[in-house]
């Protein structure tokens, strides 16, 4: 099917318009799709982000059919074990090279699509760089092991194949680095990708996908199918043919993918899904630090971050001088325009995240069960916007202590033991993340090897690395992304057992 037409952004910021493809992206051209069709809000104002509100191509099934043809093709043909570490790594600094000669422009395709502010829009564009950096440096350091099973008669060894045709779905919070983290670990070992971006955020990803044919990768290496959750995101986790999902996302799609996933050809799954994660605060913490990082865990990217320490749990002797803090913390944030230079906090996503923020905002309100300490309600008069939102002496069993809300929400729940802490933070379902704000290194120690998180800050929070592994304990997710750990994940071990001149006799001595 022929191509739709590209349609044209322009930024005050930049000299020429940017195009952008509306299409899908399969075998390195963008075609025509056959499902339903995406139109991309701008959440500051809840207009279409393209004009004339132009929409981009949604996957249909058999869309998918075609993309995930492509990419089997490409891993028998042209990548998976018919290319060298060396070439997907030149291949993978190539296109780390483009999209950082493209930084800026995709910064602001970000920011605009997103909502996300343009300063940290580009640091998650620069993230994604060093990532694709980072995973191109193993490319061509895949090793097995060799084991010993007889010194003289047999070799024994394991070799590392990429695990084939995946398809990865991903959420809006995080569209540029989503795909960094995804793609590039895939790309490292040789596995060909169909990809999903979230329908609110297709175009940062369709941007990258130009970048792929300049970078010159085959077609079909990668393939990125836009489209609705239940429509393209379910032909993918249902798909006889793709051989792994990586999902991040919410915790209920991540079971749905993973029941789809078992019904079908029982593929591998890794899921990096919700949190609820707890920040616990002792006496012996250095007060200002604690509240920086406590403020900047909770508020970065309006409250949407898998990742948020969306609870703070404070020794109820210091609670008072803490709330004080947090709130002077949370009435400072700018909140606006997220292509204006100072904006620390744009719009939530979407009109449907911005209300279901606003519902959790109301029952904590109304259930009595929590005090509101600033906050609680929109900013401006356009767009979806939510005031940093603090509420203190949360009930343990209050709804917004428990549920994930994933705005810009904090509950403050105070403690009077570290048992009493630890108890409480790992009360929750979740276990993504959780931080320890001490200067008492014996408890620092103590307290973090009893807290069930895949991440443990101590006086510090929100900070993750392209080498340092990121992932779940509990409903939070299955496997790890980033680091060797992340590399793992799509990869297959295939242990060789050599003869070299044992004789057997059949049947053989018991
Ligand atoms: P979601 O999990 O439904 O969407 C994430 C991705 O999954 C999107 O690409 C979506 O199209 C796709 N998807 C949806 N249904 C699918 C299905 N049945 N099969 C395959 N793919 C499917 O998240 P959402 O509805 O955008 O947000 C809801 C909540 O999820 C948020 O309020 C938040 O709590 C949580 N969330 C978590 C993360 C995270 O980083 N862990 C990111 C976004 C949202």
């Amino acid at each position: 099917s022929s191509s739709p037409a590209p349609a044209s952004l322009s930024f005050k910021s930049l000299p020429q318009p940017v195009s952008i493809p509306t299409g899908l992206f399969i075998n390195n051209q963008f075609v025509a799709g056959r499902g339903t069709p995406i139109l991309s809000i701008d959440p500051s104002n809840g207009k279409s982000v393209l004009p004339s509100s132009t929409t981009v191509a949604g996957a249909s099934k058999a869309d998918v059919d075609d993309a995930v043809a492509a990419a089997r093709l490409a891993f028998n043909t042209t990548w998976g074990l018919n290319v060298t570490g060396q070439e997907r790594s030149r291949l993978m600094h190539k296109l780390a090279n483009l999209i950082e000669a493209n930084h800026e422009t995709l910064s602001l395709v970000e920011a605009l699509d997103s909502g996300k502010p343009i300063g940290w829009s580009r640091a998650d564009v620069t993230d994604m760089v060093a990532c694709l950096r980072y995973y191109a440096g193993w490319a061509d350091k895949i090793i097995g092991q060799t084991l010993e099973v007889n010194n003289r008669t047999k070799q024994c060894f394991t070799k590392h194949e990429p695990i084939g045709v995946v398809g990865q779905v991903v959420p809006w919070n995080y569209p540029l680095m989503m795909l960094g983290w995804k793609i590039a670990p895939a790309l490292c070992v040789g596995c060909s990708i169909v990809f999903k971006p979230a329908e609110n955020t297709p175009l940062s990803t369709l941007k990258i996908a130009e970048l792929i044919v300049e970078a010159g990768f085959p077609p079909g290496v990668f393939n990125v199918v836009n489209g609705l959750g239940a429509e393209t995101g379910a032909a993918l986790a249902s798909h006889p043919d793709i051989d792994k999902i990586a999902f991040t996302g919410s915790t209920q799609t991540g079971r749905a993918i993973t029941i789809a996933a078992a019904q079908s050809n029982l593929k591998k799954v890794t899921l990096e899904l919700g949190g609820k994660s707890a920040n616990i605060i002792f006496p012996s913490a250095d007060l200002e630090q604690a509240t920086n990082w406590a403020a900047l865990g909770v508020f970065e990217n309006a409250g949407q971050s898998c990742s948020a320490g969306s609870r703070v749990l404070v020794h109820e002797s210091i609670k008072d001088e803490f709330e004080r803090r947090i709130v002077e913390a949370a009435e400072k944030i700018e909140l606006g325009h997220p292509l204006s230079e100072t904006t620390w906090q744009g719009p939530q996503v979407s009109e449907q995240q911005y209300n279901r923020i606003m519902e959790h905002i109301r029952i904590g309100k109304e259930e009595d069960k929590a005090r509101l300490l600033t906050g609680g309600e929109r900013w401006g008069k356009e767009g979806f916007y939510i005031k940093p939102t603090i509420f203190t002496d949360v009930k343990t069993d209050a709804r917004i202590a428990v549920e994930e809300i994933f705005g810009p929400v904090l509950v403050i729940l105070p403690f009077k033991t570290e048992e009493e802490a630890i108890a409480l933070a790992n009360s929750s379902e979740y276990g993504l993340a959780a931080a320890v704000h001490s200067k008492d290194a014996d408890q620092i120690g103590r307290v973090s090897n009893l807290l069930d998180a895949g991440t443990v800050w101590i006086n510090q929070y929100t900070f993750t690395a392209n080498n340092v592994p990121f992932g779940g304990y509990k409903t939070s997710g299955w496997g790890r992304e980033l680091g060797s750990y992340g590399l793992e994940e799509y990869i297959n071990v295939k242990a060789v057992h050599w003869n070299m001149g044992e004789r057997t006799e059949f049947p053989c001595k018991l």
